[in-house]
């Protein structure tokens, strides 16, 4: 398989991780004969000090026309102070949008090796967690109609049927591809867009006889993440009810440097990026954990080309290294070994 990946390093750790990532996706290339090509752009402060702007158009255009997206992390302490349009994470935003990736897909895994990292009590959390989080990322609150005088000020939830259908539908798929189960979240007790929601997911269910769906409200969905997380398997909602629980679920597995992340449009195009920020403080300074970055590349592999095993391959390499013992700052514990960025890439790419 030929495949052109266009990749945005961003700021802080950006480049840091991103280059394992490559090192990781260039031993997939070696192991199972594919060509993976790669273009570099730029966007958030980096492309700030260059250009003027957080996503200049060669970017956008350069990730339009790739095959898929990996993307590291944008933002600093050096931008914080801009207006909100001038804002490195404005690039975010712009790719989102610019490229229609209305579909968030959020795991958030407990590896067994790294169970005390969680915050949950052992005999809530058993051997590990694994959940993913379909979250819609265009519609809803975050884009209805705002407004605001010195009185009073109103945000607009709302959803149309195609909306509600095309990322209700990514997710029984999704479901269908790992235990058959799915819940989705609403408030449909008090929010004609939830009632909406509902609907849609009792008709599309027709479709997918062989997942079972259960419906939650949202408050209780919060209250049984941390009371019972492993009722869950792919829990499917809207933009800013999966705002809220990815945080949450990712939180409960206690490691912010393993978790990744895919932003996917109908077909199968995505964006790929870890699930942190560009961590300023460990920037530059072979701290960076890179595992969230090549997990990302996995799950480039399995959702925009297909390729399971070589997916499956990536995860398994991470398990193992984990299992000898070797751990980024941010993950040790005592008795580990301590490894820094550049040489956690390279055990994965030499596990493979
Ligand atoms: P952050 O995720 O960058 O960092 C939070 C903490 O986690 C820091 O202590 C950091 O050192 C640590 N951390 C994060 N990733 C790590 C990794 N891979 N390995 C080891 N430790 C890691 O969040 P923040 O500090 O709130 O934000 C920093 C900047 O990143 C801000 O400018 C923010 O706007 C931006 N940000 C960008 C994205 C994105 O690009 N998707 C997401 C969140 C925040």
């Amino acid at each position: 398989m030929k495949k052109h990946i266009a990749v945005v390093s961003g700021d802080g750790i950006g480049p840091d991780i991103i280059r394992e990532a490559l090192k990781v996706l260039s031993a997939v290339g070696a192991k199972f004969a594919h060509t993976f090509t790669t273009s570099e752009y730029e966007a958030g402060g980096i492309a700030l000090d260059h250009t003027g702007i957080p996503l200049p158009e060669e970017t956008l255009k350069g990730c339009q026309e790739s095959d898929s997206v990996l993307l590291g992390a944008v933002g600093g302490p050096k931008w914080d102070t801009l207006p909100s349009h001038l804002r490195p994470e404005k690039a975010l935003l712009g790719l989102r949008g610019g490229m229609g990736l209305f579909c968030n897909l959020r795991p958030a895994i407990l590896y067994k090796q790294l169970a005390d990292a969680c915050p949950l009590k052992k005999e809530i959390v058993g051997e590990g967690l694994d959940l993913m989080v379909v979250r819609e990322l265009t519609g809803g609150i975050y884009f209805g109609e705002r407004g605001r005088d010195e009185n009073s000020a109103y945000d607009t939830m709302a959803y149309t049927v195609g909306e509600i259908e095309r990322i209700v539908r990514k997710a029984f798929e999704i479901a269908q591809k790992r235990s058959g189960r799915l819940c989705s979240v609403d408030k449909a007790n008090i929010l004609n867009t939830s009632q909406l929601w509902r609907e849609v997911v009792g008709r599309v269910q027709g479709d997918y006889p062989n997942v079972q769906v259960s419906h939650l409200y949202v408050d209780n969905a919060a209250m049984q993440l941390v009371r019972n997380p492993r009722q869950f398997d792919v829990i499917v909602t809207e933009n800013m009810f999966g705002d809220i629980l990815s945080d949450e679920a990712s939180q409960i597995t206690g490691s912010i440097g393993m978790l990744p992340s895919a932003s996917l449009r109908e077909d199968s195009f995505g964006m790929y990026e870890p699930i942190h920020g560009s961590a300023p403080d460990i920037a530059g300074k072979d701290l960076a954990n890179p595992i969230a970055t090549i997990l990302s590349v996995a799950m480039m592999l399995r959702y925009s080309f297909g390729l399971a095993t070589e997916a499956d391959a990536i995860e398994s390499a991470v398990s193992k290294v984990l299992d000898k013992g070797y751990r980024t700052a941010d993950i040790y514990t005592e008795g580990m070994k301590k490894v820094g960025t550049s040489e956690m890439g390279s055990l994965i790419a030499q596990s493979l």
